[in-house]
């Protein structure tokens, strides 16, 4: 079977794989551990999943457990989880005991590879107690944060603090996502998998048949935006933009595509709004897809003329990246980790009001040589910047600086 490094260096570079191989030299055989709190679902375990056989192909003895626990567990971390995003939110005495009997059984019963580890990443705050349980830890460890805490909920912040304090360092996603804490802190921006379902390339054909399974005309301008049906990711701005161009290209079409929504009553609400401003319109399509169609958002990524993430608030914004990357310059709301990956003129446009992404909109319809230029610049910068093989280089980066200690110098062979 090719390995897994070959397989990047296809998409990444050869560059990209050779500087990973360097900094994995002077780490070979060095016990790492990833915990978190599950093998599959969600952004995490989906980085985990590529992550640590990479680290392993690279010599890395690297190890990925799973903290787990029962119903009052998961509604503690949640409770975190909603209240270090900011949501007020109230956990009871039970559900915190529950939090720290699953942490001491899960030290329990890996303390022995968790104190021999030489670093290990313990991913946001399910398994973050198993630290105060390891006493006799040899190696360093470090907190990965992977949600923005910026305006926690305080009296969830009061407990998780003191427990985060105690790590060796902290891992942030964007600087505008962290707390101040007392130990070194790191910034580490997401990244997309080049080789999963939703970014891997895809035939013309499969494309097209896609785009016509959902009524769009190969012939005619089209508009994406793909996102859950939020109002700060401005569904409504969207039409409000499209209706402008279309003044313009009556031939434009316009796709919003998200998740289902009937698991969220808020999402319900948004979708409706959206119904209700597409009114009758026969060239917006609203699609509401199931949460596994990586390959089809993936076709419409592909598809799409013009990709939009006109959020008025915005995280890191997984989907601008996803569309860069297929060479597609993205016009995005002048918010949050949009700015990072948007360089405005370059990789696309940032916009405040429709009429801003109106006017874009009509300025890359006009100069398709234009595009294709910046489309070009948008792939190359997800390359050197925001694909799962930079996460690694960054990781490894961090585990010889974490290793090799206070030294003024490091030296790598
Ligand atoms: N996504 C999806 N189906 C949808 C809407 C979004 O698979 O219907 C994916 C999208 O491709 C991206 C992620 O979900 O990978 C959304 O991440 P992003 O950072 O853009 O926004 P968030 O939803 O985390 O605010």
């Amino acid at each position: 079977m090719r390995n897994l490094l070959d397989a990047y260096a296809e998409v990444a570079g050869p560059d990209a794989i050779d500087q990973l191989r360097q900094l994995a030299a002077p780490l070979r055989g060095k016990k790492i551990v990833h915990v978190n709190s599950t093998r599959t679902g969600g952004g995490v375990a989906e980085i985990l999943n590529r992550l640590v056989p990479l680290m392993q192909e690279l010599g890395l003895d690297t190890s990925w457990e799973q903290i787990a626990g029962g119903d009052e567990f998961y509604r503690c971390t949640k409770g975190f989880h909603n209240g270090l995003q900011g949501q007020s939110v109230s956990i009871g005495e039970s559900l915190q005991r529950a939090y720290e009997e699953a942490n001491a059984r899960h030290a329990e019963a890996h303390r022995e590879s968790l104190e021999a580890a030489d670093v290990v990443f313990v991913h946001d705050p399910q398994p973050a107690l198993l630290l105060r349980h390891c006493p006799r830890r040899r190696g360093k460890w470090v907190w990965r944060c992977h949600i923005d805490i910026s305006r926690p909920h305080r009296p969830v912040w009061k407990y998780l603090r003191p427990i985060v304090d105690e790590y060796d360092g902290s891992i942030f996603s964007l600087a505008a996502f962290a707390q101040p804490l007392s130990h070194p802190m790191y910034l580490v921006p997401p990244s997309i998998d080049p080789l999963s379902e939703k970014n891997v390339p895809l035939e013309r054909a499969e494309v097209e048949a896609v785009a016509g399974q959902y009524g769009l005309d190969p012939e005619r301008p089209t508009m994406l935006q793909v996102s859950r049906f939020d109002r700060f990711k401005d569904p409504v701005g969207v039409i409000e933009a499209y209706r402008l161009v279309k003044a313009f290209v009556p031939s434009v079409q316009l796709v919003l595509a998200g998740g289902s929504a009937t698991d969220d009553p808020e999402g319900d609400a948004v979708l409706a709004e959206v119904r209700a401003a597409a009114a009758d319109d026969p060239d917006i399509h609203l699609l509401v897809l199931p949460a596994d169609a990586h390959r089809t958002i993936n076709a419409l990524q592909r598809a799409a003329d013009i990709v939009l993430q006109k959020s008025v608030r915005e995280g890191f914004g997984l989907t601008v990246t996803e569309a860069l990357w297929k060479g597609k310059p993205v016009i995005g709301g002048d918010t949050g980790g949009i700015r990072l990956q948007v360089v405005d003129h370059h990789t696309g446009f940032l916009v405040s009001t429709p009429e801003g992404a109106a006017l874009r909109i009509r300025f890359m319809l006009h100069n398709r040589a234009k595009m294709e230029e910046m489309g070009a610049k948008a792939r190359e910068f997800v390359r050197e910047n925001f694909l799962l093989t930079r996460h690694l280089r960054e990781y490894l980066a961090l585990i010889v600086a974490l290793i090799s200690g206070n030294g003024e110098r490091i030296v790598l062979n």
